[in-house]
C-alpha cells in the first residue's frame, strides 16, 4: 500500500497529513468540512478558514496524523535557530 505525506500550505499556514497514521476517526471533517474534505481533491484547503481555526482542528487530531505549523513561526524558528550558531573557537597555540 502507498504511503502519503501530503503537505498543504498557504501564506499564513503549513498543514502535513501523514497518511499512515490516520485512522479516519473524522474529527477533522466533522469540525471543519470546509477545510478537510475527504470527497474533494485536493482533500486539505487551507484558504477555506483562517489559520486559528485549523490549528485548533488539527490539534485535536486523535493520532497526530495531522500537524500544522504557523509560517510566520517557521521563520523565526530558523532565525533563532541561526542565533544559537557559535562560531567554533579556535585554540590559541
Ligand atoms: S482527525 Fe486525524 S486521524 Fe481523524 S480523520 Fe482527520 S487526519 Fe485522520
Amino acid at each position: 500500500m502507498e504511503i502519503y505525506h501530503d503537505e498543504y500550505s498557504n501564506p499564513e499556514i503549513t498543514v502535513r497529513w501523514d497518511q499512515s497514521k490516520c485512522i479516519h476517526a473524522g474529527v477533522c471533517y466533522t469540525e471543519l468540512g470546509k477545510v478537510f474534505n475527504p470527497l474533494r481533491r485536493p482533500w486539505i484547503d487551507v484558504d477555506q478558514a483562517s489559520a486559528e481555526e485549523i490549528m485548533k482542528v488539527v490539534e485535536k487530531c486523535p493520532t497526530g496524523a495531522l500537524t500544522a505549523v504557523r509560517n510566520r513561526d517557521k521563520g523565526q524558528t530558523a532565525s533563532e535557530a541561526e542565533k544559537k550558531e557559535q562560531p567554533v573557537e579556535q585554540p590559541v597555540w
